[in-house]
């Protein structure tokens, strides 16, 4: 898909006009200029020639058709992973990526083990929507949630995450109501900040993984350079400033995290904020192992028995390589 050049191409054209092309694109999902009637026909000759709608991708889905995975490839020949949650009911989120690889380097994610390649423009953010808002349209569904935990830290790409979200909630884009929109971050604290600023009532979720520094840092090297107090503080800014809950993802890995005194530690932690807790079972990359059901349960109850609303994630796509901190941009 090639948008780059839109702008070039409807200079001159009405308001009415670039809003019409917007909502074919953004909107109606077209995937062909030609079909786009109430254009004139010189228009989409020349939307034809210049920004092509073609997307490149290949599609993976699991044994279970509950999740399915895009290996979408960009101009540049670098390809990024994006992937679609089936739940009951008929409802779909869909996990975007905002960067080819990452600079974060957590231990216990295929992503950083890539490093960072290079950022995603806003374009290439949207066009990983585009691809699964044509899919679902032929079976008559839509995209009813946008989760931005694939590859990359989103508060690191600000400018072009942000734009994204702006066509994705946009009645003349996808109409996703920010309100099922989240932005899932290792704690970078000034992009947390920005962010509770912004005019959009976004979800905001805390990859936590850790009950106390020592933990945290052999698991994360941001948190080398800041600390959970300094964490919580932004968070607790973040909730004065929104009145919005927020989310602490955590990650359960055998030996290191999961832990009784982990659960207690954690409850102290988070005690009265307006939050809650994500437990996830760590999905194999190679380096850590999963912690039991029995030790899960364990923690979930020590959270449950100190007050901290916690709920466990369903874990979507993991015969493909689909599932939480397994992307990494390599067909499989
Ligand atoms: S967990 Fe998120 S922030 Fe950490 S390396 Fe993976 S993609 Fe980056």
């Amino acid at each position: 898909m090639e948008l780059t050049n839109l702008d070039k191409i409807l200079v001159g054209e009405s308001k009415f006009r670039k809003t019409q092309v917007e909502k074919a694109i953004y909107h109606d999902f077209t995937h062909d200029w030609d079909k786009v009637k109430e254009l004139p026909k010189e228009l989409r000759s020349k939307l034809n020639k210049h920004c092509s709608l073609d997307i490149n991708a290949t599609l993976f889905s699991s044994k279970d058709n509950l999740t399915n995975k895009a290996l979408i490839v960009l101009k540049d020949n670098n390809a990024v992973e994006t992937v679609l949650m089936r739940h009951s009911g008929g409802r779909n989120t869909l996990c975007v990526s905002c960067m080819i690889g990452c600079p974060m380097n957590c231990a216990f994610c295929a992503t950083g083990v890539l490093g960072l390649t290079r950022e995603l423009t806003t374009d290439e953010i949207i066009v990983q929507a585009i691809y699964f808002a044509r899919l679902l349209k032929k079976e008559k569904q839509r995209i009813n949630s946008v989760v931005f935990m694939g590859m990359g830290e989103p508060l690191l790409n600000y400018e072009n995450v942000m734009a994204a979200i702006r066509l994705l909630q946009s009645p003349n884009g996808f109409n996703i109501g920010a309100r099922h929109i989240s932005i899932s971050t290792c704690g970078i604290l000034d992009g947390i900040k920005k962010i509770s600023n912004e005019d959009l009532p976004l979800n905001l979720a805390i990859s936590l993984h850790g009950s106390n520094d020592e933990v945290r840092r052999s698991l994360m090297p941001i948190a080398k350079g800041y600390t959970i107090a300094k964490l919580m503080q932004a968070v607790d800014e973040y909730i004065k400033k929104t009145n919005r809950k927020v989310m602490f993802e955590y990650l359960l890995i055998s030996g290191v995290n999961d832990k009784n005194e982990h659960a207690l530690e954690l409850s102290k932690l988070i005690k009265n904020k307006l939050t809650f807790v994500n437990l996830i079972r760590y999905n194999p990359t190679g380096k850590f192992t999963p912690s039991s059901t029995k030790q899960m349960k364990k923690f979930k109850d020590i959270l449950k028995n100190n007050g901290i609303p916690v709920t466990t994630r369903y874990r979507f796509g993991l015969d493909i390589n689909g599932a939480c901190g397994q992307l990494a941009s390599i067909k499989k």
